[in-house]
């Protein structure tokens, strides 16, 4: 049972990374990806909804030329915590990066299914190349092996929330990353 009435410790939450430690992942991300793109103009394109608090703090962090697109992508239905193996494009991109550098920013890789396939979607848009960006590598159960440029923190295989991520749409407001607990 998760409870919002309650101090989150009580909840049925455990915080796995605080406020601080993802701040400083993200600034290490920032200072990789700057040191690749100051001159670049790139475009980075979010997979929603999970990416937009990371992507909010990843572009001020970095203070370069750059712009921002979005595509969403839904992976889970209500109330799951797996994967189906099965992406829909809820929204696709609304403008062509044709001969642009993409860079895609996810905020968590578990099976590895759905960067894949944001991925292969916009390599089809034929962009003069495409660079992946993940927050949170859960690698346990990967399926697709995928090839990531920037990394940021290595989450156990459990299922989390904060930072973005939710669960049956609660939590993305949390400055942290918590778990649920396992008898929670
Ligand atoms: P994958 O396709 O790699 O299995 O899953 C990727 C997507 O599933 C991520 O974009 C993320 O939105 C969601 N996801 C994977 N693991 C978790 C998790 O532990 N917590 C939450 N809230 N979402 C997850
Ligand atoms: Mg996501």
């Amino acid at each position: 049972m998760i409870r919002e009435d309650i101090p989150l410790s009580q909840s049925g939450l455990e915080i796995l990374f605080t406020p601080g430690d993802i701040e400083a992942a993200v600034g290490r991300l920032a200072s990789e990806i700057k040191r690749d793109y100051l001159d670049k103009n790139p475009v980075f394109v979010g997979v929603l909804k999970g990416c937009f608090v990371f992507m909010a703090d990843l572009v001020r962090i970095l203070d370069m030329p750059l712009e921002t697109e979005f595509i969403s992508l839904s992976s889970y239905g209500p109330g799951r915590t797996e994967s189906r193996g099965k992406v829909e494009v809820v929204q696709g991109l609304r403008k062509p990066v044709r001969g642009r550098h993409v860079v895609v920013v996810e905020d968590m890789m578990d099976t590895g299914i759905t960067v894949d396939f944001a991925l292969r979607y916009l390599r089809r848009r034929r962009p003069a190349s495409v660079r992946l960006c993940v927050l949170f590598d859960k690698p346990a159960r990967r399926r697709v092996d995928v090839r990531v440029d920037y990394l940021g923190l290595t989450v156990p295989d459990r299922f989390v929330v904060g930072y973005g991520l939710d669960f049956d749409e609660r939590f993305r407001y949390l400055a942290g990353l918590y778990c649920l607990k396992e008898d929670g």
